[in-house]
C-alpha cells in the first residue's frame, strides 16, 4: 500500500530482553503533519494490551520503555510484543507493525546455574524446626542474581545466616532474603538494585551444611519488621520454569 504525503511511521523495534524494563523505538518518517502515534505492549498469546503510550510522530526515532507494570500492578511473566496503533499501521509501507516477541520476567530465579530446588521436607518452609525459607542446592560459586529489583534493606554477615542480603521491592510489596552466600553480598544497604543484577555466589557460610542458597519471602512491612514469612516454594518453582 502506498499513500504519499500521508504520515508514515515505520520500523518498530528490536526488543531483546529477559527482564524489565523492555524498550522499543518507533522510527517516524512523516512530514510536519505527522501528529502522534500509539505504541502499546500486548500479550503475545491473545494480543490483549497491557500498556500504551502516545508518542509524537515527528521525524526521527522515539523510544518508549516499559517498566513491566500494568494499571493494576506488576505484569505476570510471559511473552509480549510491542505494536503500533491501528492508525499508524494503516500508513505503513512494508515496515513491521509489531516487534518480535520478547519474554518478560517479573522475577528472575536467583541461582544462575545447575541447581536442585531441595527435595526433602527439611529443605522446605516449616521443615520441622521453624525453617522460614527454602534451601536450594548448587555448587559453591554458582552465581546468585537479584530475583526482584528494589532497595537493599540489609546486607551483612550473621552467625546463622552467613553472608546475607534482604531486598525490598516496592512494587511487589515483598522482602526477598538470600542467605549463606560465599562472600559478602555485592550490594550494600540502601542500594537500588535491578532484577537480575549479580548479588553474589552460592556458599555455605553461617549455619549451613553443604553449599546452598536459603531464600525467604516476607510480606509487608517486611523481614523482622512486622511482616510474615510464607512458603516461597510455589513461586520459586514458577520462576525456575523460566530460568
Ligand atoms: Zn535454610
Amino acid at each position: 500500500m502506498t499513500r504519499s504525503r500521508s504520515r508514515a511511521v515505520s520500523g518498530l523495534l528490536t526488543v531483546a530482553t529477559a527482564v524489565a524494563p523492555a524498550t522499543a523505538s518507533a522510527q517516524s518518517t512523516g512530514g510536519p503533519q505527522a501528529g502522534s502515534v500509539d505504541v502499546r505492549v500486548v500479550r503475545a498469546d491473545d494480543g490483549s494490551p497491557v500498556h500504551a503510550w502516545t508518542v509524537p510522530a515527528s521525524a526521527g526515532s522515539n523510544t518508549v520503555a516499559w517498566d513491566g507494570t500494568t494499571s493494576t500492578g506488576p505484569a505476570p511473566s510471559g511473552s509480549y510484543r510491542f505494536e503500533l496503533g491501528t492508525d499508524a499501521r494503516a500508513t505503513q509501507q512494508g515496515a513491521a507493525a509489531s516487534s518480535t516477541g520478547f519474554t518478560f520476567l517479573d522475577h528472575m530465579f536467583p541461582i544462575r546455574g545447575k541447581h536442585d530446588l531441595g527435595q526433602s521436607p527439611t529443605n522446605g518452609y516449616g521443615g520441622g524446626r521453624g525453617h522460614q525459607g527454602q534451601d536450594m542446592f548448587a555448587a559453591c560459586g554458582t552465581p546468585v542474581a537479584v530475583t526482584r529489583g528494589g532497595r537493599v534493606r540489609f546486607a551483612g554477615f550473621q552467625s546463622a545466616a552467613g553472608n546475607y542480603a534482604v531486598i525490598t521491592s516496592k512494587r511487589t510489596g515483598l522482602d526477598y532474603v538470600y542467605m549463606h552466600m560465599r562472600a559478602p553480598a555485592l550490594v550494600k544497604q540502601g542500594d537500588d538494585v535491578t532484577t537480575g543484577q549479580p548479588l553474589g555466589e552460592v556458599g555455605d557460610t553461617g549455619r549451613a551444611s553443604g553449599c546452598h542458597l536459603h531464600v525467604e519471602l516476607w510480606s509487608k512491612p517486611g523481614w523482622y519488621s512486622g511482616g510474615t514469612a510464607f512458603d516461597p516454594l510455589p513461586r520459586l518453582r514458577a520462576w525456575d520454569a523460566w530460568s
